[in-house]
């Protein structure tokens, strides 16, 4: 599998990743790992650390991770999403016009991916009289900033992704500059559709529907301890030995119980088996 984005590794822009087994084990850790802190930066990270197996052929430290730019990650996430479960996914959304509910589905695997543009991951353009290297943003700059106010964590973004340039200062930058820094990050950045853009079938209004991979991977886990007792009583298998199948075969088992237990309600009522 490859990265939109990449990572630069000796000298190299790399773009190939591998994730561990996504088992019984792996889920309870989301779930776990997302009632405490989920959704956040830290979330993406600790959630990738312990999902990713390489990156572009090295072994996966929290430092790589946090090195993946923001679009890479969250490409990432969408993967893991698509992996645990594809959909299609139906939704309900209230109209934000005529406050009608609708229905629409979608499947993560169908939702474009924008790859990295020319220069990834980093740039010399002119802003103003100055030459200065524009880089895209990281995991490592979103936890830098994760504990500021929304004015404060836009400017210490700023001035980590413009690099350190001693005559350049960020709060004297023009709103056409900084306007200038953030097309330039957009442009080289990888990105992700986290929103499905549909029409209200009452007012035809246009609504834009959350679809981030977030929020489906803090559902990661919701059934897995009652597929865990339902595998034990039909098996004797204990919890550990449940916790290691990779989700597919564990999906595989459940079906068959399924199968027999029908079999059985069929042969009982006296249908032939
Ligand atoms: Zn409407």
């Amino acid at each position: 599998m490859e990265l939109p984005g990449g990572l630069i590794t000796e000298g190299r822009l790399r773009k190939d990743f591998s994730f561990v087994p996504l088992t019984g084990d792996w889920e309870l850790f989301v779930r776990e790992l997302g009632q405490r802190v989920s959704g956040s930066p830290q979330w993406v990270t600790e959630l990738l650390f312990h999902s990713l197996s390489s990156i572009g052929g090295e072994e996966v430290n929290k430092a790589r991770v946090c090195a993946l730019s923001v679009g890479d990650r969250q490409y990432l996430l969408r993967q893991l999403a698509k992996l645990l479960d594809d959909g299609p996914h139906w939704l309900t959304a209230t109209c934000r016009c005529c406050e009608e509910p609708f229905d629409l589905s979608f499947s993560h695997s169908q939702l474009p991916v924008k790859e990295a543009g020319e220069g990834y991951p980093q740039k010399t353009v002119s802003l103003g009289k100055h030459p200065v290297s524009i880089r895209v943003p990281t995991g490592e700059d979103q936890h830098a900033i994760s504990h500021l106010s929304a004015e404060r964590a836009l400017d210490t973004l700023l001035s980590r992704l413009v690099g350190c340039e001693p005559s350049l200062s960020i709060s004297a930058l023009s709103a056409e500059q900084r306007q200038q820094i953030e097309t330039v990050c957009e442009e080289m950045a990888a990105e992700i559709s986290s929103e499905i853009i549909t029409h209200c079938p009452h007012c035809e209004a246009e609504n834009r529907i959350d679809v981030s991979p977030n929020r489906f991977l803090q559902r990661a886990g919701q059934t897995l301890l009652t597929e865990v007792h339902s595998i034990a009583l039909a098996y004797h298998w204990d919890e550990s030995t449940i916790l290691k199948l990779p989700r597919a075969r564990r999906q595989t088992y459940l079906n068959l119980i399924d199968q027999s237990r029908g079999m059985r309600s069929q042969s009982a009522m006296g249908a032939p088996v």
